[in-house]
């Protein structure tokens, strides 16, 4: 058999795959089953931070991987250490837990911002609220934390104290807030799997002031927008705001599994000895991977990654039926009068991976896409939205 028909009899049927097998690559290049190249403008959804196989990626996880691969967390290993120290030097934020993915990330940020409130408050208060069109993940608690009606049929009963209010409307927070004891709010800052929609600068601001005001958590969620993807470290440093907590993952560790939550002034002990944990937190060759990774997005590569940004939005304006362009840096959303799973197939037959969210066709490039190769992809991505 080959890899379609073995993946679809022994895969569960869970995903919507795209008929391709992709066997390797380089940089923003990729190469299929039959040998036909790609340019990668999707990075596996923000996780190949500097696409495939990137050199110095490469040498730090064929480093550790030959020293030691997996110790737990019973012991001390110094990749884990140095990523959480590079982490809080780029954020201002004051302690980190590893788990492994986003989901696990907004899990711990939930059980803390919980206890945060309890150990001050009292168990009643609890509730967190998350915005309407949010993702936070596919646990049980991460989906009841997510803002899409379509998340919450099949898989009930799901855990009680999570509130939904629309986006971009501050009286709508408030009444929540005033409405029942409230933990903390989650969010992030630009909605990716809702379809790339960047919040209001004004509104964020409002939103931590809301918090301020009543010893709320602001728990921004920076899965898909941290690490540089934005044209900053985290976007919440382009919003202005401090929050209390956020959680990373997807290009943490420039495509191996790795998820992060950081905690700032106020959260830093909330979590205390024996009250959280995970096997795989903080795996040597991850955290070496995102030591690798984590370094390197300075202030010079932001500035190409907002460079890029620009001329990718410059460049789609004025394309035949492309009505807008949203989101922020490498985190881009095309909303088109086509149908964006068309777009993305048109593309992929031209050799150019593009991603969708909702109706609207997404780029997450690799932070570093040589500009040749963008002006490439972008080029026959114009074509295919004005044909
Ligand atoms: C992808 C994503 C998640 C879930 O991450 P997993 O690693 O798939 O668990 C959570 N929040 C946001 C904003 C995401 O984009």
């Amino acid at each position: 058999m080959n890899t379609f028909e073995l993946d679809n009899q022994y895969i569960a049927h869970t995903y919507g795959r795209a008929p391709v097998a992709f066997v390797s690559g380089k940089g923003s290049e990729l190469f299929d089953e039959d040998g036909k190249r790609y340019i990668d403008l999707g990075t596996g959804i923000a996780v190949n931070a500097f696409g495939v196989s990137d050199d110095a990626w490469l040498a730090a996880v064929v480093r550790q991987a030959s020293t030691l691969q997996h110790a737990s967390n019973l012991y001390y290993t110094a990749p884990m250490a140095r990523l959480a120290q590079l982490l809080c030097e780029k954020s201002g934020m004051k302690k980190v837990f590893f788990g492994n993915s986003g989901a696990e990330a907004n899990e711990g940020a939930i059980k803390a911002a919980r206890k945060y409130a309890h150990d001050k408050y009292g168990e009643e208060r609890s509730t967190i609220v998350t915005l309407i069109n949010s993702f936070h993940g596919r646990t049980i608690a991460t989906l009841a934390a997510t803002g899409q009606d379509a998340f919450h049929t099949h898989f009930g009963p799901f855990p009680e104290g999570f509130a939904y209010v629309p986006a971009n409307d501050l009286a709508a927070m408030e009444r929540q807030l005033d409405s029942v004891p409230c933990a903390a709010v989650m969010m992030e800052l630009v909605q990716g799997e809702g379809g790339v929609c960047a919040l209001d600068p004004e509104y964020v601001r409002g939103v931590e002031a809301l918090c301020r005001a009543r010893d709320v958590l602001l728990v921004i969620d920076e899965v898909q927008t941290g690490n540089g993807r934005t044209g900053r470290y985290f976007a919440y440093q382009l919003y202005g705001v401090t929050p209390d907590i956020v959680t990373t993952a997807k290009g943490i560790a420039g495509g191996l599994p790795m998820g992060a939550v950081l905690f700032g002034e106020r959260t830093e002990n909330v979590l205390e000895k024996g009250q959280h944990g995970s096997t795989f937190g903080g795996n040597p060759v991850c955290a070496a991977a995102g030591v690798s990774v984590v370094e390197r997005i300075d202030d010079a590569l932001l500035a190409e990654v907002r460079k890029k940004g620009e001329y990718i939005r410059a460049a789609l304006e004025g394309t035949p039926h492309v009505k807008a362009v949203t989101g922020l840096g490498l985190m881009v959303g095309i909303e088109t009068d086509k149908a964006a799973a068309d777009v993305a197939a048109a593309c992929r037959e031209r050799g150019v991976i593009v991603l969708t969210a909702h109706d609207r066709v997404r780029l997450l490039p690799a932070l570093n896409i040589p500009m040749p190769l963008l002006e490439e992809a972008i080029g026959i991505l114009k074509e295919v939205l004005a044909a």
